[in-house]
Formats: C-alpha cells, structure tokens, sequence
C-alpha cells in the first residue's frame, strides 16, 4: 500500500512518513499542493494524507482536484492533516471530498487506527468492483443465452420475432417492402431415424452456418425458429430480391452433399422454403401475423410440389386475424 503526504511543514510530514513506514506503507512526500497533484498523477497512491493550510493551494482545493482526477468506479481516500479542528474546517474537508480528518501533531496510535479503516473500506469497495464485473459478466452471458440458439449460434426464435416486429414497423414508417422466409429442412425425420440425433444436430449446425451464409446485407437476419425450422427477415427486399435469397439458400444446402439416403427430394439434405413479401400497413401493427402465416402457406406448397424448392406468395391483401 502506497500512502502520499502533501504537507508543507517538513518535520510533520517526516514524522508521519515514519509511522506509516513502521506499519509497512511506501510512503512518497510532496511539499505543496501542486507538487501533491502532480505526485498523485504519477504515483496513484492508495492513500492520501494532506495538510490544509500550505502556502499556494489549500489543502480543500487539492482535495477537489484529486476527486476530479479519478475516474469513474475510482476512490483513493483523502486524510486531512491540520492544526485547525475547527467544526467548520471538518464539514469543509468532508464537502470537498475528504474522508477523515486528524488533528496534529498526529499521535501514532490514531493514525495507525484510521489507515487501517480506511484499508478495510478500500478492500470492501475492491471486492465490490470484482462482484459488479462479474455481474455485468454474468449478464451479458445471459442477454447472449436468451438471444441465440445453444445448438446452431444464430439468433432463436425471441431474437426473430422482436427483429420481425421492429422491420414491420419500421417498413410501415419508410413504406419499403419487407420479406420473410421460412426454411424447412425436407424428410428431416427420415434422417434422424436413419442416422441418429447426433448427427442430426451437426447437420443442423451446418444448415445454419450455409443459411447465414446466404444473406448478404446486414439488416438481414437468420434465425432458428425451432425444430428443423429457420426463418429470416429481409427488409428492403422485394418478392425478386427474396427469391434470389430463397434460391442461394436452397443451392448451398445441396452444395453442403450431406447424404440423405431416405429423402423423397434428393439423395442429399435439402430445404424447402416460404417466401412471403409485403408493404406493411402503417395502420396494420400485427400484420406481421399474417405475414408469418403467408410465409408457412407458400412453405407448404413448396413442399407438395416436391420439396427442395422455394415458393412465393405476395401478401397484398392481408387480414390480420382477430
Ligand atoms: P418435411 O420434409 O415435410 O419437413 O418432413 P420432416 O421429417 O422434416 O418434418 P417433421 O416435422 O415430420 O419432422 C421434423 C423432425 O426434425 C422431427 C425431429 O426428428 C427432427 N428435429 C427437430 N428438432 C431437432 C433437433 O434439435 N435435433 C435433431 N437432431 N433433430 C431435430
Ligand atoms: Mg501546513
Ligand atoms: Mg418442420
Ligand atoms: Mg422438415
């Protein structure tokens, strides 16, 4: 521990620097206020003893200067050393950010009691600061959990349909159209039961991976909306520009080659997916609803015509159901 005294009268301060070398503190000497801000800078002590009246700066001003100097979360405590024991002088020290005061000449068995309380309140504040880091830790681990799938690492279900409701409502505002798809993996339970869930898992991690892929804009989002399930936003993207999407994804999956020997669709894992493609209605705030509802419709379809294809519907004249 490392304890500054800024103190003008030479004798005082050699006096204290001695006591707090005897209980084992580093101790760094400055002999006006000035030279006190300057060592406090450089030295950052763990303590700081300062006298009030000193020739130039008082000791409240370099009080105030040290409290300014910290930075957030930061607290070095501050000793007042004086002559002057007046009520007034106390409430001024404890105003500008003092935390104890001691009358001089400084009897060595006080001081020694006050820097050990002061040791105890800065060794609580650290174990403070260690527990709010790891509770912000903690809670950036939670908004992490509660925002991505533990299984793929894209954004779940939560994530899609508050991004779902946010582009809806933003697209209403600026009048762009707005796609959504959902992403079907074709005869999923065939390859489950043929080649076990592990295996299922990996080739679920992998669709994943290649339906990121995919989209190529920012704003664009790629989510596991459960099961073998995914879903993406896409604003700004008319029926055209989803379809061109919907085309990527469903060729990168067959690219992947993942042996699907009992698919009705290819001898490979492929998907199946639902375009739906509107102009929100400013007036319409759950017509993301209907739009869903779209999207799973044209899904369908793609899956009776043969699956590992996309189809699209244009969602114009869209009743959100009461
Ligand atoms: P379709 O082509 O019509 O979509 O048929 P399908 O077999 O893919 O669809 P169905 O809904 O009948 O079955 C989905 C299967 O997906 C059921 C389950 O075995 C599998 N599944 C869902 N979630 C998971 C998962 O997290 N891991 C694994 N390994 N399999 C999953
Ligand atoms: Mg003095
Ligand atoms: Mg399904
Ligand atoms: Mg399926």
């Amino acid at each position: 521990m490392k304890a500054l005294i800024i103190e003008d009268t030479v004798t005082s301060a050699t006096l204290v620097c001695h006591s707090l070398g005897r209980m084992g503190l580093e101790t760094v000497h400055a002999r006006d206020g000035l030279a006190g801000i300057e060592s406090f800078k450089r030295e950052r002590p763990d303590l700081v003893l300062l006298d009030i009246v000193m020739p130039g700066m008082d000791g409240f001003e370099v009080a105030q200067r040290i409290r300014q100097l910290e930075k957030d979360g930061e607290w070095t405590p501050i000793i007042f050393l004086s002559a002057r024991t007046s009520d007034e002088d106390l409430e001024r020290g404890i105003a500008v950010g003092g935390d104890d005061y001691l009358a001089k000449p400084v009897s060595e068995a006080v001081l020694k009691a006050k820097v050990r309380a002061m040791q105890r309140i800065a060794q609580m504040r650290y174990s403070l600061l260690v527990l709010t880091r790891k509770l912000d830790e903690a809670n950036r681990e939670l908004t992490r959990i509660s925002s991505f799938d533990g299984l793929t690492g894209i954004a779940n279900r939560r994530t899609f349909d508050s991004t779902l409701l946010r582009e809806w409502r933003r697209s209403a505002r600026v009048g762009s159209p707005l796609s959504l798809l959902v992403i079907d993996v074709d005869c999923f339970k065939q390859f489950n039961d043929a080649y076990g869930h592990q295996v299922g898992d990996e080739c679920l991690k992998a669709v994943a991976r290649s339906l990121s892929c995919s989209t190529r804009r920012p704003a664009d989002l790629v989510a596991r909306y459960g099961g073998e399930e995914f879903a993406a936003v896409l604003p700004d993207t008319d029926q055209e520009g989803a379809e061109s999407v919907a085309e990527a994804m469903r060729r990168s999956i067959e690219e992947l080659a993942i042996t699907h020997r009992h698919s009705s669709a290819a001898p490979v894992v492929t998907i199946s997916v639902g375009i739906a493609t509107t102009t929100p209605d400013r007036a319409d705030d759950g017509g993301f609803v209907s739009l869903l509802k779209c999207a799973d419709q044209a899904l369908y379809g793609a899956k009776r015509n043969g699956r590992n294809r996309w189809n699209a519907t244009v969602c114009g004249d869209l009743v959100t159901p009461a």
